[in-house]
């Protein structure tokens, strides 16, 4: 297991556009930040940093507790990831931000998460550049509802019940 994730180093090339945003902001690519954007990457993002923590000790357990959280700390101020608090837990969960990025919608009954690509902001995000004179690099955009699923089961209560 740790091998995969230590081969997938290798395959990530300068293409990578996260890769390209820390050579950008003229960060070096240590050993920690590769393995800790290995293991994002690894994972589609959705990870708490309890498991990022554990799958990098994996992988190399020369690199330190700190240092992993030094690394999302930066990955998180160069919009990289951005940290999420789904399922009300007090652990955020990191979420990668292909293309500066990432929308959801989830279901407040079962906590059901569904991804979306088209968010069609730009024009919101051009707006908000221009009215508050500032530079916006991503987004992270959440709907709050229920799923068709928690739908159905709460029609059938109210069908079965009085209240
Ligand atoms: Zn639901
Ligand atoms: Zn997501
Ligand atoms: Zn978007």
């Amino acid at each position: 297991m740790a091998a995969t994730v230590s081969s997938s180093i290798l395959v990530m090339n300068a293409h990578n556009p996260h890769i390209q945003r820390l050579k950008q902001s003229g960060c070096r690519l240590t050993n920690a930040r590769l393995t800790v954007l290995s293991v994002l990457e690894a994972e589609h993002g959705h990870i708490t940093s309890a498991d990022v923590l554990d799958k990098v000790a994996r992988v190399n357990p020369a690199i330190g507790r700190a240092s992993v959280f030094r690394t999302l700390d930066l990955f998180t101020q160069l919009g990289i990831v951005r940290p999420t608090y789904i399922d009300t837990s007090s652990t955020p969960t990191y979420v990668l931000m292909d293309g500066g990025h990432h929308h959801h919608v989830i279901c407040s009954d079962c906590n059901r998460v569904f991804e979306f690509d088209d968010c069609g902001l730009e024009s919101l995000t051009s707006n908000l550049e221009a009215t508050l004179n500032v530079q916006i690099n991503g987004h992270l955009l959440e709907f709050y509802g229920r799923c068709g699923d928690c739908l159905a089961l709460a029609s059938a209560d109210t069908g079965a019940t009085s209240t």
